[in-house]
């Protein structure tokens, strides 16, 4: 049960390698980074100038049939799904599909500055996130859990980067 990054308009190959890194210290499973065939354009709403993550993990189930395992979709454009504004991220609950946007995750988003840290800390806040979702997690109420909900990027920052001892029995592979 390998994790498969899979990087889409995704433009930080720093980032990308840091991730990796990172969730190897954290499970046991081997992290995989694969090249999935998707043109985001046809996902694209021209009255939203955002793109629809449902009909994006749709495309995705469509081509990872020889992944065994939880395939993390990673882009830099903004996602959404009606009739919320934006999100950072969509998974199937106990599935093997999730994409997450670090569209919202750059400091520079908000404030004109960028802070490279911060983006790693709230980029394997919300990986996690996602692949808690599809390990079966819903959102935790504990605010030092990773599964809490996020709702603004205010919200990302306060939250733990690890799962609470609840959670954490249901993620496998997890150290
Ligand atoms: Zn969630
Ligand atoms: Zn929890």
């Amino acid at each position: 049960m390998d994790i498969f990054l899979a990087p889409i308009k995704f433009y930080s190959t720093l980032l990308l390698q840091d991730l990796v890194t990172e969730l190897s210290k954290r499970f046991s499973f081997r992290i995989h980074v694969i090249d999935l065939k998707i043109n985001l354009d046809d996902f694209y709403s021209i009255d939203r100038k955002q793109y629809f993550s449902t009909q994006i993990i749709a495309e995705a189930i469509k081509l990872t049939d020889e992944f065994n395992g939880k395939i993390i979709m990673l882009t830099d454009v903004d996602i959404f799904v009606p009739p919320l504004t934006f999100i950072f991220g969509e998974a199937q609950l106990n599935g093997k599909h999730s994409i997450l946007s670090v569209c919202r995750l750059h400091e520079e988003f908000y404030s004109g500055n960028s802070n490279e840290n911060l983006l790693f800390e709230r980029t394997i806040k919300e990986a996690l996130h996602e692949l808690g979702h599809c390990y079966g997690l819903r959102h935790c109420i504990d605010w030092d859990c990773v599964m809490h909900s996020s709702n603004g990027i205010e919200e990302v920052d306060i939250k733990g980067n690890t799962f609470c001892r609840k959670c954490i029995s249901k993620v496998e592979g997890y150290k």
